[in-house]
Protein backbone atom coordinates (compact mmCIF):
# COMPACT_ATOMS: atom_id res chain seq x y z
CA UNK A 1 0.00 0.00 0.00
CA UNK A 2 1.13 3.18 -0.75
CA UNK A 3 1.52 5.91 1.62
CA UNK A 4 -1.50 7.68 0.99
CA UNK A 5 -3.86 4.96 0.61
CA UNK A 6 -2.56 4.33 4.19
CA UNK A 7 -2.97 7.47 5.47
CA UNK A 8 -6.16 7.45 3.58
CA UNK A 9 -7.72 4.31 5.17
CA UNK A 10 -6.97 5.69 8.13
CA UNK A 11 -8.37 9.15 7.80
CA UNK A 12 -11.22 7.98 6.13
CA UNK A 13 -12.51 5.45 9.16
CA UNK A 14 -15.79 6.43 10.55
CA UNK A 15 -16.84 3.66 13.03
CA UNK A 16 -13.99 3.08 15.30
CA UNK A 17 -13.82 -0.02 18.19
CA UNK A 18 -10.86 0.36 20.40
CA UNK A 19 -9.78 -2.01 22.16
CA UNK A 20 -7.65 -2.10 25.40
CA UNK A 21 -6.32 -5.25 27.22
CA UNK A 22 -5.84 -6.17 30.74
CA UNK A 23 -2.52 -5.60 31.26
CA UNK A 24 -2.96 -1.92 30.19
CA UNK A 25 -5.87 -0.77 31.60
CA UNK A 26 -5.00 -2.80 35.36
CA UNK A 27 -0.85 -1.46 35.05
CA UNK A 28 0.14 -5.23 34.85
CA UNK A 29 -2.69 -6.10 37.47
CA UNK A 30 -1.75 -3.31 39.73
CA UNK A 31 -5.03 -1.89 40.29
CA UNK A 32 -7.38 0.57 37.59
CA UNK A 33 -4.89 2.60 35.24
CA UNK A 34 -6.63 6.18 36.24
CA UNK A 35 -4.27 8.56 34.37
CA UNK A 36 -4.05 5.70 31.18
CA UNK A 37 -7.64 5.45 31.05
CA UNK A 38 -8.41 8.73 31.37
CA UNK A 39 -6.21 9.94 28.71
CA UNK A 40 -7.92 7.27 26.02
CA UNK A 41 -11.16 8.57 27.03
CA UNK A 42 -9.79 11.84 26.45
CA UNK A 43 -8.89 10.66 22.82
CA UNK A 44 -11.96 8.62 22.07
CA UNK A 45 -13.98 12.03 23.00
CA UNK A 46 -12.12 14.05 20.96
CA UNK A 47 -12.82 11.83 17.99
CA UNK A 48 -16.25 11.11 19.17
CA UNK A 49 -16.77 14.88 19.14
CA UNK A 50 -14.71 16.15 16.02
CA UNK A 51 -11.81 19.18 16.17
CA UNK A 52 -11.39 20.87 13.42
CA UNK A 53 -8.32 22.06 14.59
CA UNK A 54 -6.73 18.97 15.06
CA UNK A 55 -7.29 18.07 11.45
CA UNK A 56 -10.25 15.78 12.89
CA UNK A 57 -13.53 17.01 10.65
CA UNK A 58 -16.58 15.35 11.25
CA UNK A 59 -17.67 13.35 14.10
CA UNK A 60 -16.33 9.58 14.78
CA UNK A 61 -18.41 6.66 16.25
CA UNK A 62 -16.42 5.29 18.84
CA UNK A 63 -16.69 1.83 20.80
CA UNK A 64 -14.68 0.91 23.18
CA UNK A 65 -14.02 -2.77 24.06
CA UNK A 66 -12.12 -3.01 27.43
CA UNK A 67 -10.60 -5.95 29.09
CA UNK A 68 -9.31 -6.15 33.06
CA UNK A 69 -12.44 -7.09 34.68
CA UNK A 70 -11.22 -10.05 36.07
CA UNK A 71 -7.78 -8.40 36.97
CA UNK A 72 -9.45 -5.54 38.83
CA UNK A 73 -11.33 -8.26 40.68
CA UNK A 74 -8.38 -10.20 41.68
CA UNK A 75 -6.65 -7.15 43.17
CA UNK A 76 -10.12 -5.90 45.04
CA UNK A 77 -10.35 -8.97 46.57
CA UNK A 78 -6.93 -9.32 47.55
CA UNK A 79 -5.77 -12.39 45.28
CA UNK A 80 -1.91 -12.13 44.41
CA UNK A 81 -2.76 -15.25 42.06
CA UNK A 82 -5.61 -15.47 39.19
CA UNK A 83 -7.67 -18.79 40.38
CA UNK A 84 -7.80 -21.70 38.15
CA UNK A 85 -11.93 -22.46 39.54
CA UNK A 86 -14.33 -20.76 37.04
CA UNK A 87 -16.67 -19.70 39.65
CA UNK A 88 -13.90 -17.80 41.39
CA UNK A 89 -12.74 -16.23 38.07
CA UNK A 90 -16.79 -15.54 37.51
CA UNK A 91 -16.47 -13.59 40.66
CA UNK A 92 -13.55 -11.74 40.42
CA UNK A 93 -14.88 -10.84 36.56
CA UNK A 94 -17.94 -8.91 38.58
CA UNK A 95 -16.19 -7.67 41.37
CA UNK A 96 -14.09 -5.71 38.98
CA UNK A 97 -16.18 -5.32 36.02
CA UNK A 98 -17.77 -2.45 38.70
CA UNK A 99 -14.54 -0.95 39.06
CA UNK A 100 -13.85 -0.75 34.93
CA UNK A 101 -17.67 0.56 34.05
CA UNK A 102 -16.86 2.95 37.38
CA UNK A 103 -13.93 4.43 35.98
CA UNK A 104 -14.87 4.57 32.49
CA UNK A 105 -18.07 6.51 32.90
CA UNK A 106 -16.53 8.85 35.00
CA UNK A 107 -14.01 9.51 32.54
CA UNK A 108 -16.08 10.20 30.04
CA UNK A 109 -18.50 12.42 31.65
CA UNK A 110 -15.61 14.41 32.48
CA UNK A 111 -15.11 15.03 28.91
CA UNK A 112 -18.79 15.75 28.11
CA UNK A 113 -19.34 12.62 26.56
CA UNK A 114 -22.11 9.83 27.88
CA UNK A 115 -21.16 6.27 27.87
CA UNK A 116 -23.03 2.95 28.32
CA UNK A 117 -22.14 -0.15 29.33
CA UNK A 118 -22.69 -3.51 27.31
CA UNK A 119 -21.79 -6.99 28.62
CA UNK A 120 -22.08 -9.30 25.83
CA UNK A 121 -21.39 -13.29 25.66
CA UNK A 122 -20.73 -15.53 22.59
CA UNK A 123 -24.58 -16.34 22.64
CA UNK A 124 -25.55 -13.03 21.86
CA UNK A 125 -23.39 -13.25 18.71
CA UNK A 126 -24.66 -16.34 17.61
CA UNK A 127 -28.10 -16.51 17.59
CA UNK A 128 -29.51 -14.67 14.72
CA UNK A 129 -32.21 -12.69 17.12
CA UNK A 130 -30.35 -11.69 19.77
CA UNK A 131 -27.46 -10.59 16.98
CA UNK A 132 -29.85 -8.38 15.12
CA UNK A 133 -30.94 -6.90 18.70
CA UNK A 134 -27.41 -6.24 20.06
CA UNK A 135 -26.21 -4.71 16.81
CA UNK A 136 -29.23 -2.56 17.22
CA UNK A 137 -28.58 -1.18 20.78
CA UNK A 138 -25.43 -0.59 19.70
CA UNK A 139 -26.18 1.45 16.68
CA UNK A 140 -29.02 3.17 18.62
CA UNK A 141 -26.42 4.04 21.43
CA UNK A 142 -23.89 5.62 18.65
CA UNK A 143 -27.22 7.52 17.07
CA UNK A 144 -27.45 9.16 20.56
CA UNK A 145 -23.86 9.84 20.61
CA UNK A 146 -23.31 7.65 23.49
CA UNK A 147 -19.98 5.42 23.50
CA UNK A 148 -20.89 2.13 24.43
CA UNK A 149 -17.99 0.19 26.88
CA UNK A 150 -18.26 -3.57 25.99
CA UNK A 151 -16.66 -6.27 27.73
CA UNK A 152 -17.74 -10.32 27.90
CA UNK A 153 -20.19 -11.32 29.98
CA UNK A 154 -17.47 -13.29 32.33
CA UNK A 155 -19.88 -13.66 35.17
CA UNK A 156 -21.85 -16.25 33.13
CA UNK A 157 -20.01 -17.82 30.82
CA UNK A 158 -17.58 -20.97 31.38
CA UNK A 159 -14.54 -21.51 29.38
CA UNK A 160 -16.88 -23.54 26.85
CA UNK A 161 -19.33 -21.07 25.47
CA UNK A 162 -16.43 -18.44 26.07
CA UNK A 163 -15.40 -15.84 23.17
CA UNK A 164 -12.12 -15.87 25.64
CA UNK A 165 -10.16 -12.87 24.44
CA UNK A 166 -11.10 -9.65 23.79
CA UNK A 167 -9.24 -9.39 20.82
CA UNK A 168 -11.72 -11.75 19.44
CA UNK A 169 -14.65 -9.73 21.28
CA UNK A 170 -13.55 -6.80 19.69
CA UNK A 171 -13.08 -8.57 16.04
CA UNK A 172 -16.97 -9.35 16.43
CA UNK A 173 -18.24 -6.04 17.34
CA UNK A 174 -16.43 -4.52 14.69
CA UNK A 175 -18.27 -7.20 12.31
CA UNK A 176 -21.62 -6.35 14.53
CA UNK A 177 -21.35 -3.30 13.57
CA UNK A 178 -19.71 -2.86 10.05
CA UNK A 179 -16.65 -1.04 12.10
CA UNK A 180 -13.80 0.71 9.01
CA UNK A 181 -11.35 0.13 12.03
CA UNK A 182 -10.39 -1.95 14.88
CA UNK A 183 -7.91 -0.37 16.98
CA UNK A 184 -6.16 -3.07 19.26
CA UNK A 185 -3.79 -1.12 21.91
CA UNK A 186 -1.20 -3.18 23.65
CA UNK A 187 1.51 -3.22 25.46
CA UNK A 188 3.87 -3.95 21.98
CA UNK A 189 4.45 -1.94 19.61
CA UNK A 190 3.02 -3.72 16.74
CA UNK A 191 3.60 -7.00 15.36
CA UNK A 192 7.49 -8.29 14.32
CA UNK A 193 8.36 -10.40 11.54
CA UNK A 194 9.87 -12.31 14.43
CA UNK A 195 9.80 -12.05 17.93
CA UNK A 196 12.16 -9.37 18.71
CA UNK A 197 13.30 -10.55 22.66
CA UNK A 198 14.65 -13.73 21.20
CA UNK A 199 15.96 -12.60 17.57
CA UNK A 200 17.70 -9.73 16.79
CA UNK A 201 16.89 -9.71 12.51
CA UNK A 202 13.23 -9.37 13.45
CA UNK A 203 11.57 -6.27 11.57
CA UNK A 204 9.00 -4.72 12.43
CA UNK A 205 5.68 -5.15 9.78
CA UNK A 206 4.33 -1.63 9.31
CA UNK A 207 1.50 -2.55 7.23
CA UNK A 208 0.02 -6.34 6.31
CA UNK A 209 -3.10 -7.99 4.61
CA UNK A 210 -5.69 -8.75 7.30
CA UNK A 211 -5.97 -12.62 6.90
CA UNK A 212 -2.41 -13.24 4.78
CA UNK A 213 -0.92 -16.53 6.58
CA UNK A 214 2.36 -15.39 6.53
CA UNK A 215 1.25 -12.86 9.76
CA UNK A 216 -0.16 -16.22 11.65
CA UNK A 217 3.66 -17.91 11.40
CA UNK A 218 5.39 -13.95 12.15
CA UNK A 219 2.72 -14.51 15.29
CA UNK A 220 4.80 -17.69 16.43
CA UNK A 221 1.86 -20.29 15.16
CA UNK A 222 -0.61 -21.97 16.90
CA UNK A 223 0.54 -22.66 20.28
CA UNK A 224 3.78 -20.81 20.42
CA UNK A 225 4.74 -19.26 23.75
CA UNK A 226 4.66 -15.47 22.17
CA UNK A 227 1.66 -16.51 20.28
CA UNK A 228 -0.49 -17.70 23.29
CA UNK A 229 -3.24 -14.77 24.01
CA UNK A 230 -0.77 -12.23 23.00
CA UNK A 231 -0.16 -11.56 18.87
CA UNK A 232 -1.50 -14.17 17.22
CA UNK A 233 -5.08 -13.72 18.40
CA UNK A 234 -4.85 -10.19 17.30
CA UNK A 235 -3.83 -11.65 14.08
CA UNK A 236 -6.75 -13.72 13.85
CA UNK A 237 -8.70 -10.72 14.95
CA UNK A 238 -7.47 -8.68 12.02
CA UNK A 239 -9.03 -11.97 9.31
CA UNK A 240 -12.31 -11.40 11.39
CA UNK A 241 -12.33 -7.73 11.43
CA UNK A 242 -12.18 -8.17 7.90
CA UNK A 243 -14.37 -10.43 7.07
CA UNK A 244 -16.72 -7.44 7.27
CA UNK A 245 -14.48 -4.65 5.75
CA UNK A 246 -12.76 -3.42 8.52
CA UNK A 247 -8.68 -3.04 9.11
CA UNK A 248 -7.21 -3.49 11.88
CA UNK A 249 -3.81 -1.29 13.57
CA UNK A 250 -2.37 -2.64 16.28
CA UNK A 251 -0.51 -0.28 18.38
CA UNK A 252 1.61 0.30 21.47
CA UNK A 253 -1.30 1.71 24.44
CA UNK A 254 1.23 4.37 25.58
CA UNK A 255 2.11 6.02 22.39
CA UNK A 256 1.31 9.95 22.80
CA UNK A 257 -2.04 10.51 21.13
CA UNK A 258 -1.81 7.28 19.22
CA UNK A 259 -6.07 7.45 19.08
CA UNK A 260 -6.12 10.84 17.48
CA UNK A 261 -3.16 10.78 15.07
CA UNK A 262 -4.28 7.64 13.82
CA UNK A 263 -7.77 9.67 13.04
CA UNK A 264 -5.30 12.20 11.19
CA UNK A 265 -4.21 9.59 9.22
CA UNK A 266 -0.71 9.08 10.51
CA UNK A 267 0.44 5.27 10.81
CA UNK A 268 1.12 4.22 14.25
CA UNK A 269 2.19 0.53 14.89
CA UNK A 270 0.92 -2.23 12.84
CA UNK A 271 -1.71 -1.57 10.14
CA UNK A 272 -3.53 -4.80 8.90
CA UNK A 273 -5.87 -3.76 5.63
CA UNK A 274 -8.71 -5.67 5.33
CA UNK A 275 -8.91 -6.98 1.39
CA UNK A 276 -12.33 -5.90 0.94
CA UNK A 277 -13.86 -2.68 1.41
CA UNK A 278 -17.21 -3.21 3.41
CA UNK A 279 -19.78 -2.62 1.03
CA UNK A 280 -18.22 -5.67 -1.01
CA UNK A 281 -17.64 -7.77 2.45
CA UNK A 282 -21.38 -7.60 2.90
CA UNK A 283 -21.81 -8.86 -0.50
CA UNK A 284 -19.88 -11.51 -0.82
CA UNK A 285 -21.25 -12.34 2.80
CA UNK A 286 -25.00 -12.91 1.45
CA UNK A 287 -23.39 -14.70 -1.83
CA UNK A 288 -22.02 -17.10 0.05
CA UNK A 289 -25.37 -17.44 2.26
CA UNK A 290 -26.17 -21.31 1.69
CA UNK A 291 -29.23 -20.95 3.45
CA UNK A 292 -31.83 -18.24 2.49
CA UNK A 293 -35.55 -17.80 4.16
CA UNK A 294 -37.08 -16.87 1.59
CA UNK A 295 -37.98 -14.80 -1.84
CA UNK A 296 -39.27 -12.00 -3.09
CA UNK A 297 -40.46 -12.15 -6.76
CA UNK A 298 -40.77 -8.87 -8.76
CA UNK A 299 -42.29 -7.20 -12.10
CA UNK A 300 -40.48 -7.20 -14.90
CA UNK A 301 -40.48 -3.55 -14.60
CA UNK A 302 -38.07 -3.34 -11.55
CA UNK A 303 -35.94 -6.84 -12.51
CA UNK A 304 -34.91 -4.55 -15.23
CA UNK A 305 -34.13 -1.58 -13.24
CA UNK A 306 -32.71 -3.82 -10.36
CA UNK A 307 -30.39 -5.11 -13.42
CA UNK A 308 -29.91 -2.30 -15.45
CA UNK A 309 -29.74 0.89 -13.11
CA UNK A 310 -28.24 -0.40 -9.41
CA UNK A 311 -31.62 0.71 -7.63
CA UNK A 312 -32.93 -0.16 -4.69
CA UNK A 313 -36.10 -2.80 -4.47
CA UNK A 314 -39.36 -0.98 -3.79
CA UNK A 315 -42.86 -2.38 -2.13
CA UNK A 316 -44.40 -1.34 -5.39
CA UNK A 317 -41.98 -3.43 -7.61
CA UNK A 318 -43.25 -6.77 -5.18
CA UNK A 319 -45.71 -9.78 -7.04
CA UNK A 320 -45.48 -12.08 -4.38
CA UNK A 321 -43.24 -12.68 -0.94
CA UNK A 322 -42.15 -17.00 -0.66
CA UNK A 323 -41.38 -18.53 2.90
CA UNK A 324 -41.05 -17.06 6.18
CA UNK A 325 -38.54 -14.39 7.44
CA UNK A 326 -37.97 -11.69 9.49
CA UNK A 327 -36.28 -8.07 9.28
CA UNK A 328 -32.64 -8.70 8.14
CA UNK A 329 -32.90 -11.90 6.95
CA UNK A 330 -30.94 -12.56 3.69
CA UNK A 331 -33.56 -13.07 1.19
CA UNK A 332 -33.88 -14.30 -2.58
CA UNK A 333 -35.17 -11.64 -5.34
CA UNK A 334 -36.36 -13.75 -8.27
CA UNK A 335 -37.54 -12.52 -12.02
CA UNK A 336 -41.10 -13.14 -13.28
CA UNK A 337 -40.17 -16.16 -14.55
CA UNK A 338 -39.12 -17.28 -10.96
CA UNK A 339 -35.23 -16.93 -11.66
CA UNK A 340 -32.79 -15.62 -9.47
CA UNK A 341 -31.82 -12.56 -10.10
CA UNK A 342 -30.35 -11.37 -6.82
CA UNK A 343 -30.00 -11.62 -3.05
CA UNK A 344 -30.46 -8.69 -0.59
CA UNK A 345 -31.22 -7.88 3.58
CA UNK A 346 -34.80 -7.74 3.85
CA UNK A 347 -36.31 -4.60 5.58
CA UNK A 348 -39.76 -6.08 6.45
CA UNK A 349 -40.43 -9.47 7.38
CA UNK A 350 -42.47 -11.91 4.85
CA UNK A 351 -45.82 -10.85 6.66
CA UNK A 352 -45.10 -7.41 6.56
CA UNK A 353 -44.01 -7.83 2.54
CA UNK A 354 -47.34 -9.50 1.53
CA UNK A 355 -49.19 -6.45 2.70
CA UNK A 356 -46.67 -4.16 0.69
CA UNK A 357 -46.25 -5.80 -2.65
CA UNK A 358 -47.92 -3.51 -5.08
CA UNK A 359 -47.90 -0.52 -2.57
CA UNK A 360 -46.19 2.55 -3.25
CA UNK A 361 -43.44 3.34 -0.49
CA UNK A 362 -45.69 6.76 1.11
CA UNK A 363 -47.97 3.84 1.95
CA UNK A 364 -45.81 1.87 4.22
CA UNK A 365 -46.56 3.73 7.22
CA UNK A 366 -50.59 3.62 6.75
CA UNK A 367 -50.38 -0.44 5.64
CA UNK A 368 -48.20 -1.45 8.71
CA UNK A 369 -48.50 1.25 11.34
CA UNK A 370 -44.85 2.35 11.12
CA UNK A 371 -42.21 3.13 8.25
CA UNK A 372 -38.94 1.60 9.12
CA UNK A 373 -37.17 2.07 5.27
CA UNK A 374 -39.07 3.22 2.06
CA UNK A 375 -36.93 0.20 0.40
CA UNK A 376 -37.98 -3.22 0.66
CA UNK A 377 -34.07 -4.01 0.04
CA UNK A 378 -31.95 -1.49 0.02
CA UNK A 379 -29.12 -1.26 -2.97
CA UNK A 380 -26.43 -1.28 -0.41
CA UNK A 381 -27.87 -4.26 1.19
CA UNK A 382 -28.45 -5.78 -2.60
CA UNK A 383 -26.14 -8.13 -4.68
CA UNK A 384 -27.13 -9.28 -7.90
CA UNK A 385 -26.22 -13.16 -8.66
CA UNK A 386 -26.99 -13.37 -12.63
N1 LIG B 1 -12.94 -10.30 29.64
C1 LIG B 1 -11.79 -10.47 30.43
C2 LIG B 1 -11.71 -9.40 31.52
O1 LIG B 1 -12.23 -8.34 31.37
C3 LIG B 1 -10.50 -10.37 29.66
C4 LIG B 1 -10.35 -11.11 28.40
C5 LIG B 1 -9.05 -10.67 27.68
O2 LIG B 1 -8.23 -9.98 28.28
O3 LIG B 1 -8.88 -10.96 26.52
O4 LIG B 1 -11.12 -9.59 32.54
Amino acid sequence: MTEKSVSDLLRHARRIVVKVGSSLVTNEGRGLDEAAIGEWCRQMAVLAQGDDTLGLVGRREVIMVSSGAIAEGMKRLGWAKRPQEVNELQAAAAVGQMGLAQMYETKLREQGLRSAQVLLTHADLADRERYLNARSTLLTLLQYKVLPVINENDTVVTDEIKVGDNDTLGALVANLVEADLLVILTDQKGLYTADPRGNPAAEFVEVGRAGDPALERMAGGAGSSIGKGGMLTKILAARRAAGSGASTVIAWGREENALLRLATGERIGTLLAAPTQKTQARKQWMVDHLQLRGALVVDAGAAAKLRGEGKSLLPIGMTQVDGVFSRGDVIAIRDPAGAELGRGLANYSSVEARLLCRKPSSEIRAVLGYSAEPEMVHRDNLVLTR
